[in-house]
């Protein structure tokens, strides 16, 4: 399971989203926007998967997701260390 915001997705909110698997995340992102944001939804659903912006979307999901660690059950932070320092 991971978690991944709206606004991480492209999306205006940090409404957060879960899934299994990548596609999962995807059908899950679309059904957040066509409830939240349905503008942006009819928008997306009018893109050909070819069209350039969809493509660099798609490209950049997948960097995201891959870049999204699991979910810790019962753990607030993951255990992997990142490159924020504390202040
Ligand atoms: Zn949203």
């Amino acid at each position: 399971m991971k978690t991944i915001t709206c606004a991480q997705m492209g999306g205006m909110c940090d409404a957060e989203i879960k899934a299994e698997t990548k596609d999962e995340m995807m059908a899950a992102g679309m059904a957040h926007l066509e409830e939240a944001h349905p503008e942006m939804a009819a928008t997306v659903a009018a893109m050909a998967p070819t069209d350039p912006a969809m493509v660099k979307w798609t490209e950049d999901f997948d960097k995201t997701w891959e870049s999204t660690p699991e979910d810790v059950a019962g753990e607030e932070s993951a255990p992997e260390a990142t490159s924020e320092a504390a202040m």
